[in-house]
């Protein structure tokens, strides 16, 4: 079989749909190095913002804090921005962070539709509240983020729940949802991960021609053991 360099084939637009303390910082990390494509992450640009003292770091920073969404004009036109500089490097990128309302979903689609470049796959992180809590305190100790204490990663998690987890039905509509089960150790979600988005690629770019068609994926997950079938 032929190995698929880093810069080969065609090129992958992937965003990730995933809890807080899932891992989507260090996925994202990795699926950008497989890749070959930028990894943005919008909750690193506005904790640079925050540190920068910036006026939109002056905005966001209470938003952040709290561990409430940061209002959507401003993430919109972060990714917008991030999403052009990713056209004119090759067009690929991996989102991580956004979207996380069914609001910012639609409009990151149009944003998608506009440069020419819509998600090839949604990668949705799975994992249960408590495991999520452990890894987010345990963080907390390391890194010392200012929303990691025990009130404020209660609070991220009901958002998640409330607000960008019903948005998986959404992506799962349109053909493009990938789940991995993200309750095991780093490196062996980020080979399940890269193995599900090497047959995504062969999906997706088959007939770059053809308008989208939608592609039941929802079988995976059996090529890869364990993996549970994306709730509908
Ligand atoms: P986590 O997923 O662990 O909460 P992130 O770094 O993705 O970490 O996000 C941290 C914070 O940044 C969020 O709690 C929120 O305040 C803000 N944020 C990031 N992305 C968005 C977004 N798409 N919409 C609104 N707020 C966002």
């Amino acid at each position: 079989m032929r190995a698929l360099g880093m810069t080969k084939g065609p090129m992958m637009r992937v965003l990730m749909v995933a809890p807080p303390g899932a891992g989507k910082g260090t996925q994202g990390a990795v699926i950008a190095t497989h890749f070959g494509i930028p990894h943005i992450a919008t909750g690193d640009l506005l904790r640079d913002h925050v540190a920068r003292r910036t006026p939109l770091g002056q905005a966001v920073q209470a938003h952040l804090d709290q561990g409430e969404l940061v209002p959507d004009e401003i993430v919109l036109d972060m990714v917008r921005e991030a999403l052009a500089d990713a056209a004119a490097t090759g067009g690929g990128y991996v989102l991580d962070g956004v979207p996380r309302t069914m609001a910012q979903a639609r409009a990151t689609y149009q944003i998608g539709l506009e440069l020419g470049m819509t998600a090839d796959v949604a990668l949705h992180l799975k994992a249960d509240d408590r495991e999520l809590e452990r890894r987010l305190l345990a963080r907390a100790a390391l890194e010392g983020r200012s929303d990691d204490t025990e009130e404020t990663i209660r609070r991220r998690l009901r958002v998640y729940h409330e607000l960008t987890h019903p948005i998986v039905a959404w992506y799962g509509d349109r053909g493009i949802f990938v789940t991995v089960d993200a309750m095991r150790p780093a490196d062996q979600v980020g080979r399940e991960i890269l193995a599900a988005l090497e047959v995504m690629r062969s999906f997706v770019h088959r007939s770059p021609d053809q308008p989208r068609r939608a592609v039941d994926l929802s079988g995976l997950g059996a090529a890869f053991g364990e993996l549970p079938a994306p709730t509908p």
